[in-house]
C-alpha cells in the first residue's frame, strides 16, 4: 500500500534512528524494500564511500540478486571504473536521474541483463555529510520511468537520513575504538583486555586461556638518552613487531612498556610457554632508532586460566606477578605464574623442556644420605640422591623431576649420569683412603631396569672407576619389582653376576612383593619411611615393622630402616632387631665433600641414644 511521501520520510527516519552498528545493514535493507514498493521500481542499492580503497562498497540492496557469484563483482566498485551515475552523484552532490538507455558498460544495464528491452531508468542521491559525499542511494526501474519532483525530494530526504545514520555509526565506532584502544600504538587497552578475558573465561569456553605479560627490559635509558619521542617511537615499533609475531592473538598495551598477549587458541601451559619463548626470541631482534641500533630484550610472565574457575583480573595479576619474577631473575626470560594449579603444569613443562639439556651440564648434582649402625654409630653406607639446580626454581628434589624423566624417556640418561657421577665420586673417596668398608647405594628407576644394555653399563661403570661390585648396592623400588616380574628377575640375576648388591626400596609400601621375595636375588630390604616415622607411638606400624623384621630373618636379608626422625623410633627399631637406619635424626642428605668427611670420621655420635635398649628375644 502506497503512503503519502511525507509519511514515508517519517517512517524511514524512525526506523533508521533505532539502528545500531550491528543492525544497520538489516534495517537499511528493510527500508529499501519499503521504498522499492513505494516507488514501484525493480531494484535499489545503498553504497558507502570507502576512501581507503577508493571505491563504492555495497551495503544493502533490494531485492537481493539471485545467483550472485563469489566474490560478488558488484560488491566493490572502484572510483576509477565507476558508473557515470555514481560519478555524477559524487560531483553534483544532488540527486541524479538517468532515464534513457545507458552506456553499455553500465552497472544498471548489467543489473537488468536478461531483460529484452535493456533500457533502465535510474534515480540516485548522494549521501552527504559535512559537505562530503559518503555514499549513494539509488533506485532502478527496468524500462522507462518518469520521476516526479516530489519523488526526487523524498529520495533526497531519505538519502540525508541514511547519511546521518552512517555518520552516527562511524562516530560510535570511533568512540568504541578509542575506548578500547591505546592511542600510541593502536593496540587494545586494559579495559578491552579485561572484557576479552572475561569472555574467554566464561564457563564452558575452551581452556586453558594463556596470558603473556610482556615487559620491555630497560626502556628507561632510551627515554633518558634519546628523548621521549624516541621512546614513543620505539614503543610503537615494538608494538608492530608484537603484532607481526603474535598476529593471531589479542594484543593490549597497558601503558608504559607493558604489553599483554592472549593467544586466541586455548593452549596448555607447556604450549604457552614454548610460545612465550619463541615470542621473546623474535622480539629481541635489533631495531634502528635515531641512528642507533638498539636491542631490547623482554621479560615475559605467563599465567594460564581455566574457564569457569578463574576470573580475568586474577589471571592478569598472576601474569603480572610472574613478569616481576622474570625481571628479578635478570630479565630476558619467561617466568610462569606461581599459582598452585598452573604452577604444577607449567613446572612440569619447564622440566620437560630443560631436563634433557641439563643432564650433561653442571646443573645436576648428588647429595648423600649416610646410613648408620645404631649400635655403634658407624657410618656403613652412603645413598646417592640426585638434585637439580634449576635456574628459576632453585634446588629441586628428585620427586619433582624423576617422574617426568621416567615418562619422557630421560630416565635412562639421568640414571646413567647418577651412576657414573656417584661411582666417580666414591672412587675418589676411596683413593683418599676413605669409606673402604662402606657401601655406595644408588637408586635405579624401574624404567632403567628394563632398558636393554643396563647390566652392561653398570658393569662397565664399576670397572671404569675401579670399584668392586660388592661395595655398590642398587636400590629398586618395590613397585618396579612387581610391575614386570619376569624381566626384573632376569635383570637382577644378571646384576648379581656382576657382583653388585640389590636392595628393595620402600619395602612394605603396599605392593605385594612378598610372594616373589623367595625367587628374587635380593640382599637388603629398606623399610619404608611411612612405617618408621611414628614408631614408638603407632602400634599398627610397629606390628608391620616387626613382620618385616621377621621376614628379613626368614630370608636371611639385611634390613635398613628409612626415615628415622625421632629417638623413640630409633629405640623401637633397635629393640626389635633393626639396627641400621637413615633419617633426619641422624643426618639430612649432605653434599659430597660433607659425606666424605663423615666417612673419614667413620662414625657419628648418637647422644640421643644414650641409654640403648636391651634386645628383645629373637632379635638379630
Ligand atoms: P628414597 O630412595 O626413599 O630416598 C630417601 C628419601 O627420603 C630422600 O629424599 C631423603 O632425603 C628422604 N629422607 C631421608 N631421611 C628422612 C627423614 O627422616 N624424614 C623425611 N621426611 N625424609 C627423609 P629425596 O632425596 O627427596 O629423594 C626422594 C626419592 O627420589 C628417593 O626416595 C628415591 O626414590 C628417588 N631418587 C633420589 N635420587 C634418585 C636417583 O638418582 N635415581 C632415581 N631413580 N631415583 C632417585
Ligand atoms: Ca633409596
Ligand atoms: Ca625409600
Amino acid at each position: 500500500m502506497r503512503r503519502s511521501l511525507d509519511l514515508v520520510v517519517t517512517s524511514v527516519a524512525t526506523q533508521l534512528m533505532e539502528a545500531t552498528a550491528a543492525t544497520a545493514t538489516q534495517v537499511s535493507e528493510a527500508v529499501l524494500a519499503q521504498l522499492v514498493e513505494q516507488f514501484d521500481v525493480d531494484a535499489s542499492f545503498l553504497r558507502h564511500h570507502d576512501n581507503d580503497i577508493r571505491a563504492w562498497v555495497l551495503v544493502a540492496e533490494w531485492p537481493r540478486r539471485t545467483n550472485v557469484p563469489d566474490p560478488d563483482p558488484q560488491a566493490v566498485i572502484h572510483f576509477t571504473s565507476a558508473d557515470p551515475v555514481l560519478t555524477q552523484c559524487e560531483q553534483s552532490r544532488k540527486p541524479v536521474v538517468v532515464g534513457a538507455e545507458l552506456p553499455s558498460r553500465s552497472l544498471w544495464r548489467r543489473m537488468s541483463a536478461g531483460r529484452q528491452d535493456g533500457a533502465s531508468s535510474v534515480a540516485a542521491a548522494p549521501l552527504v555529510s559535512r559537505g562530503a559525499t559518503i555514499g549513494v542511494l539509488g533506485f532502478v526501474k527496468f524500462g522507462a520511468r518518469r520521476w516526479k519532483q516530489e519523488e526526487i525530494n523524498t529520495l533526497e530526504a531519505v538519502a540525508a537520513l541514511f547519511a546521518q545514520l552512517q555518520a552516527r555509526i562511524a562516530a560510535e565506532e570511533k568512540l568504541r575504538y578509542l575506548a578500547e584502544h591505546d592511542d600510541l600504538t593502536g593496540l587494545y587497552n586494559r579495559r578491552a583486555l579485561i572484557a576479552h578475558l572475561s569472555e574467554r573465561l566464561a564457563p564452558s569456553s575452551p581452556g586453558p586461556v594463556a596470558v603473556l605479560y610482556l615487559d620491555l627490559d630497560r626502556l628507561k635509558p632510551i627515554n633518558d638518552y634519546l628523548g621521549h619521542t624516541a621512546g614513543d617511537w620505539f614503543i610503537r615499533v615494538f608494538a608492530q613487531r608484537i603484532r607481526a609475531c603474535a598476529g593471531q592473538s589479542m594484543i593490549a598495551r597497558l601503558g608504559g612498556d607493558e604489553f599483554v598477549v592472549v593467544p586466541d587458541q586455548s593452549m596448555s601451559a607447556a604450549t604457552a610457554e614454548a610460545f612465550a619463548r619463541r615470542l621473546g626470541a623474535m622480539l629481541r631482534e635489533r631495531l634502528a632508532i635515531g641512528g642507533h641500533m638498539i636491542t631490547r630484550s623482554v621479560s615475559i610472565g605467563l599465567a594460564t586460566g581455566t574457564p569457569g574457575r578463574d576470573n580475568s583480573t586474577d589471571l592478569l595479576r598472576r601474569a603480572d606477578e610472574a613478569v616481576l619474577t622474570a625481571k628479578r631473575g635478570g630479565g630476558n626470560q619467561v617466568a610462569v605464574s606461581t599459582d598452585d594449579m598452573s604452577l604444577k603444569s607449567a613446572f612440569r613443562n619447564d622440566i620437560e623442556l630443560h631436563l634433557q639439556g641439563d643432564i650433561d651440564s653442571e646443573a645436576l648434582l648428588l647429595h648423600y644420605l649416610p646410613e648408620v649402625d645404631l649400635w655403634t654409630g658407624a657410618i656403613v653406607a652412603a645413598e646417592a640422591l640426585v638434585r637439580w639446580r634449576h635456574p628459576i626454581w632453585g634446588l629441586l628434589l628428585p620427586d619433582s623431576f624423576i617422574g617426568i624423566a621416567e615418562s619422557t624417556n630421560l630416565a635412562g640418561e639421568l640414571g646413567q649420569w647418577v651412576m657414573r657421577s656417584a661411582c666417580a665420586e666414591f672412587s675418589r673417596w676411596r683413593a683418599n683412603g676413605v669409606g673402604q668398608s662402606a657401601v655406595l647405594r644408588i637408586n635405579v628407576s624401574p624404567v632403567q631396569l628394563i632398558t636393554r644394555g643396563f647390566v652392561r653399563s653398570v658393569a662397565d661403570t664399576i670397572e671404569e672407576f675401579g670399584l668392586d661390585g660388592a661395595s655398590i648396592c642398587l636400590e629398586i623400588t618395590e613397585r618396579a619389582v612387581v610391575h614386570d616380574i619376569e624381566t626384573t628377575r632376569n635383570t637382577l640375576h644378571e646384576l648379581k653376576e656382576v657382583g653388585v648388591q640389590i636392595a628393595i626400596d620402600d619395602f612394605g609400601s603396599g605392593y605385594a612383593v612378598l610372594s616373589h621375595l623367595k625367587s628374587l636375588p635380593v640382599d637388603i630390604l629398606k623399610i619404608d619411611a611411612g612405617f618408621v616415622r611414628d614408631l614408638g607411638t603407632n602400634a599398627g606400624d610397629l606390628a608391620i615393622v616387626r613382620a618385616i623384621i621377621g621376614l628379613a630373618e626368614a630370608f636371611g636379608l639385611q634390613l635398613v630402616a628409612e626415615g628415622v626422625e625421632t629417638p623413640a623410633a630409633a629405640q623401637t627399631l633397635m629393640q626389635h632387631g633393626c639396627h641400621r637406619a637413615q633419617g633426619f635424626l641422624l643426618s639430612k642428605p649432605v653434599p659430597g665433600n660433607a659425606m666424605e668427611a663423615l666417612l673419614a670420621a667413620r662414625w657419628m655420635p648418637l647422644p640421643f641414644l644414650a641409654d640403648r635398649p636391651t634386645l628383645s628375644a629373637g632379635a638379630v
